[in-house]
């Protein structure tokens, strides 16, 4: 298996697209730390599906917003790992409104979360990734950072602040043989999307080319891609899985 070995870290992978990353780098051999905020038992049935393809899991609980936190996170990862290959920064939360309701806290617990988040784990892992001269970070933005949605201004501010960090960060650590890419989902079927109706469903599938909301495996396979010698010559990129939503409206 290609990813034999490794080490990889996903943050906020107690549920969604982060519990689909964790298992799908399982599968390729990897083994996996799960990252959560506050869901416990889901984080450990992450783990159990990881740990079902022979691979070692490892639970932390560690709010990405808080440097403190994460590098106590990294610390343990490498007491039990010696190595961290592989870091994928998918925590994210939303708190929408539309700008004249939303409050202070709304802007800052997703900028914090979804920014500064991103910000505190690679500020952690790069030294780790600089020393061993090897490294892949995939950060997951949103089609919401390409394009803008109402009622999202902190949640789009985060994401397109991400895509601006993944290329700056690219620069940055290229010449040590570290990759830092963003991957951009569109419409995904998850929990958040769950609660749409079949009716709004079928309205925002009939603007998307592929006619369909996006599979968690979808996400997942995209991200394993990026961590595997297939994509060894990939850089400073956005790859949108969205079903073809940016490249139409
Ligand atoms: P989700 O189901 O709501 O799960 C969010 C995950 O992030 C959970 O594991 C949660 O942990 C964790 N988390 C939240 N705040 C955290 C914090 N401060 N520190 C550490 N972990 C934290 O989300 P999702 O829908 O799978 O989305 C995952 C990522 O994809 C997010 O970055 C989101 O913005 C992005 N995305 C999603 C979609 C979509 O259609 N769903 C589309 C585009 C982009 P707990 O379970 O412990 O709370």
């Amino acid at each position: 298996m290609f990813l034999s070995g490794r080490t990889a870290l996903v943050t906020g992978a107690s549920r969604g697209i982060g519990r689909a990353i964790a298992v799908e780098l399982a599968k390729a051999g990897a083994n996996v730390v799960i990252n959560y905020a506050g869901q416990e038992k889901a984080a450990k049935e992450t783990a159990e599906l990881v740990k079902e393809h022979g691979v070692k899991a490892l639970v932390i609980q560690a709010d990405v917003a808080s440097f403190e936190q994460v590098k106590n996170m990294i610390d343990q990862v490498l007491d039990e790992f010696k190595s961290l290959e592989i870091l994928v920064n998918n925590a994210g939360i939303t708190r929408d409104n539309l700008i004249m309701r939303m409050k202070d806290e709304d802007w800052d617990a997703v900028i914090n979360t979804n920014l500064k988040g991103v910000f505190n784990c690679c500020r952690a892992v790069a030294r780790v990734m600089l020393k061993a001269k090897k490294g892949r970070i995939i950060n997951i933005a949103s089609v919401v950072g390409l394009k803008g949605n109402a009622g999202q201004v902190n949640y789009s501010a985060s994401k397109s602040g991400i895509i601006g960090f993944t290329r700056s960060l690219a620069a940055e650590l290229g010449s040590r043989n570290i990759t830092v890419n963003a991957v951009a989902p569109g419409f995904i079927d998850t929990d958040m999307t769950e609660a749409l109706s079949e009716e709004i469903k079928n309205k925002l599938c009939e603007h998307l080319p592929l006619k369909r909301f996006g599979k968690l495996k979808e996400v997942a396979g995209t991200v394993v891609f990026l961590c595997s010698d297939a994509a060894d010559y990939i850089t400073g990129q956005v790859i949108a899985v969205d079903g073809g939503l940016t490249s139409v409206i």
